[in-house]
């Protein structure tokens, strides 16, 4: 028989623990206001006096600060902290310390075993798909059959396209207007140094078809915001977003939310990142999460100085390979997930932290008024092509098929001369 010893830890000590875990894990974000005292009082069932000992305590080894007159805030933590953060915490971290100020973490659920799944032997001599058979839940057709669309071929996309072609992911399309520089080697894995100023995008569909002769992999050199046909969205059974700014994901969410498919956003810097899966209708979307101010900076992406800051920053936020896999990873096994119709989360986001290694999942709140919340009706498909069709013969074919009152709306505005007031 094993009997633990008794802590002898001070009520106050314990409840500096609780509220040390709940820093390390994210249940109380980093410099976020804490709770007021009678909240926090009730929370830990504890009184005033011994609450005041443990902010004490906290503030003593930086992890809190307070701010006369406004309340305790929390600190960010680093290297001068976290080692304080940990002994304080000290059993005390993980799930059962979080306070009721965020939902609590769900367990990983168990999938149950497809009963109609055929027993079959894999050869793993000839098939590289082989040791997936051994997986309960997984089905050969379904992914190999699949249209998976990754947008940005940079860190992530690096990793999401490799994740694919190794899972065997049937059909990979990629789209990307950048090209290769030198600083992409340190966390790119499919590119090499003669590579140099080549298509992101056509170079990860050489390697990605070079990993796995058996998929189908296609490529777009183009933005995404106004070079993708929402032909190819619809077409698809997930989309992964691989982006590193606001705008895109928009674009992306409302392409998605038009057609009605998924899609997986990811984002990194440095050892932080986090993974949130959307779908149309069920939670909140992209734009739902988006602030006033963010929308109104998006606005205002358009003038001159933003824009000529915003190339120089461009690509420019500091990651690391690994934030990028851990990521890139989830991302891949989230649209591996959509493929096979399981159990997904849509309208929440998963939060990585790598310098404390603590991961949390938020929900995000749907907005009543979010534009994005809209979807087309019945399309009909005609036997026509982009590249060959102009306006005025779309618009044609639309009068003799629907009447000469029928009008062309498009989804975005058509430049036709362009002047600047001000440089
Ligand atoms: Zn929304
Ligand atoms: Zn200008």
């Amino acid at each position: 028989m094993k009997i633990q010893k008794i802590s002898h830890k001070t009520l106050a000590e314990t409840a500096a623990g609780k509220l040390a875990a709940s820093l390390l894990d994210g249940g109380l974000a980093q410099g976020s206001q804490l709770p007021p005292e009678r909240e926090l009082m009730n929370q830990l069932g504890i009184s005033r006096a011994t609450l005041r000992e443990a902010l004490k305590s906290l503030e003593e080894n930086q992890l809190i600060e307070s701010r006369p007159h406004v309340g305790w805030f929390a600190r960010k933590i680093d290297e001068t902290n976290i080692t304080q953060a940990k002994e304080l915490a000290g059993g005390d971290s993980g799930s059962q310390s979080r306070l009721a100020m965020n939902e609590p973490l769900t367990g990983p659920r168990r999938i149950p075993v497809a009963p109609e799944k055929p027993i079959h032997i894999p050869n793993l001599q000839k098939d590289r798909l082989g040791t997936f058979e051994f997986i309960s839940w997984w089905e050969r057709e379904k992914v190999q059959q699949a249209k998976v669309l990754v947008i940005g071929a940079g860190a992530l996309g690096n990793e999401v396209i490799k994740n694919l072609a190794l899972m065997g992911v049937g059909n990979i399309f990629i789209i990307d207007f950048d090209k290769i520089e030198a600083a992409n080697l340190s966390r790119s894995v499919l590119f090499r140094e003669s590579d140099n100023n080549r298509s992101k995008a056509e170079v990860v569909a050489a390697r990605a078809k070079s990993i796995n002769p058996e998929i189908h992999v296609q490529y777009l050199n183009a933005d995404v915001t106004t070079g993708l046909g929402l032909g190819i969205i619809r077409r698809m059974d997930a989309i992964i977003g691989c982006l590193d700014n606001r705008e895109a994901r928009l674009a992306v969410n409302r392409f998605c939310y038009w057609m009605n498919k998924p899609w997986v956003d990811g984002a990194i810097q440095e050892l932080l990142g986090l993974m949130r899966v959307f779908k149309p209708g069920e939670g909140a979307c992209y734009e739902c999460t988006l602030t006033e101010q963010a929308l109104r900076d998006l606005s205002l992406r358009y003038s001159c100085q933003l824009l000529a800051r915003q190339n120089v920053l461009l690509g420019k936020v500091p990651t690391t390979p690994t934030i990028a896999s851990i990521i890139g990873g989830m991302q891949s096994q989230e649209a591996l997930k959509l493929i096979h119709n399981m159990i997904v989360e849509p309208g929440k986001v998963v939060h990585f932290n790598g310098l404390t290694n603590v991961m949390h999942t938020t929900a995000y709140v749907p907005r009543e008024d979010c534009e994005s919340h809209w979807a087309y009706g019945e399309i009909t498909e005609l036997p026509a092509r982009a590249e060959r069709t102009s306006l005025q013969d779309l618009l044609r074919i639309a009068r003799s098929d629907l009447g000469q009152q029928a009008v062309i709306e498009l989804d975005q505005e058509l430049v036709t001369s362009l002047e600047c007031q001000s440089c």
